[in-house]
């Protein structure tokens, strides 16, 4: 069956507000799918299993992926990240557009299974920027925003194989840009053969029938 919505992968570096972007998008807007992903990383204050993540143990993602159930899996800061196959596909074949947020490894993968995917980064307006918000998140310790930084660092040489960066300074603006983008991709030539096809084929029924 062919695939109707489109699959968007949106990153960025830890701590730079893309979960509130996308809330923010997919409260304002109709036809979004969110990929809840599966992790082995504990749950943070305010998480809710089954809504920001499927928190499971190792031997639950080991089996996951022996019977080829994700679509793409990582190891981000010593825990298992990956994104569940059957509801993504689902929702695609629904025609929602189905949203992916995961890190860029992840991206990468996704891009060579789905090469119409569109991949967007979220950037902070600053690195000191990004460093406050990881701090003023409070959940972290040192240890683990330094890893997040170096992290940040590393993904940072990725960004180059996205399609779109957007910056996050305003959520509001910036999840109306992703919005308006996503939506003008379904206008591409190449989205639109079919429509293109029954025009063609109608005008030339009248021609013939003239
Ligand atoms: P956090 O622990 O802050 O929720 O997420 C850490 C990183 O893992 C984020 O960059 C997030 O986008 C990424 N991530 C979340 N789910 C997935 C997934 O299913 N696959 C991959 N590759 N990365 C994910």
């Amino acid at each position: 069956m062919a695939l109707k919505g489109s699959l968007v992968v949106i990153s960025g570096f830890s701590g730079v507000g893309k979960g509130t972007v996308i809330r923010h998008m997919m409260e304002t807007h109709e036809g979004y799918a969110y990929s809840v992903s599966a992790t082995t990383r504990q749950m943070r204050e305010g998480e809710q299993d089954g809504v920001d993540y499927f928190f499971i143990s190792e031997e639950e993602f080991t089996r996951m992926i022996r019977d080829h159930e994700l679509i793409e899996y990582t190891n981000y800061c010593d825990n298992f990240y990956g994104t569940p196959k059957k509801f993504v596909r689902r929702m695609l074949e629904q025609g929602k557009d189905v949203i992916l947020e995961i890190e860029t490894q992840g991206a990468n993968l996704i891009r060579r299974q789905f090469p119409d995917a569109l991949l967007m980064f979220i950037m902070p307006p600053s690195g000191e920027e990004l460093l406050n918000r990881l701090n003023g998140r409070g959940s972290e310790t040192k240890r683990v925003i330094r890893q997040r930084m170096q992290r940040a660092a590393r993904e940072a040489e990725c960004i180059d194989d996205y399609d779109y960066v957007f910056i996050n300074d305003k959520v509001e603006e910036c999840a109306d840009q992703i919005h308006s983008l996503i939506i003008s991709q379904k206008a591409r030539t190449d989205r639109n053969f079919e429509q293109i096809s029954k025009v063609r084929r109608e005008i030339s029924e009248y021609l013939k029938g003239e």
